[in-house]
């Protein structure tokens, strides 16, 4: 009866590492330092989507102050909603076509 008690060793040995390894990953996280303390803690923030220079989490637009930035940021801003404008357009336009000959006949 030795082998199955070998197994059963076995067994409890293999739940242990997994439930240590699942520990490890939980605890994790990003790897960054949470505390403030920490030498090498980052507060929390977001980059100007421009030129990438750190700005406030709650800076909104996500821009920082420079003049090229803001206009670069309403270039984009507009040709979003010029997208977005199309994204709508482009069915209507289809369904339109589709049933156009259907109500003039
Ligand atoms: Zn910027």
């Amino acid at each position: 009866m030795g082998n199955k008690e070998k197994l059963a060793d076995q067994i409890r040995s293999n739940v242990a590492l997994a439930s240590d390894t699942e520990k490890k990953r939980k605890g994790k996280g990003t790897g960054l330092p949470k505390s403030a303390s920490s030498s090498s803690y980052v507060a929390p923030h977001r980059h100007c989507v421009v030129c990438h220079t750190p700005i406030s989490i709650k800076h909104e637009p996500p821009i920082c102050g420079e003049k090229k930035c803001s206009d670069e940021w309403d270039n984009r801003e507009r040709q979003r909603k010029r997208w977005t404008i199309l994204l709508y357009l482009a069915p209507a336009i289809m369904v339109a076509a589709l049933f156009l000959p259907i109500v003039l006949s």
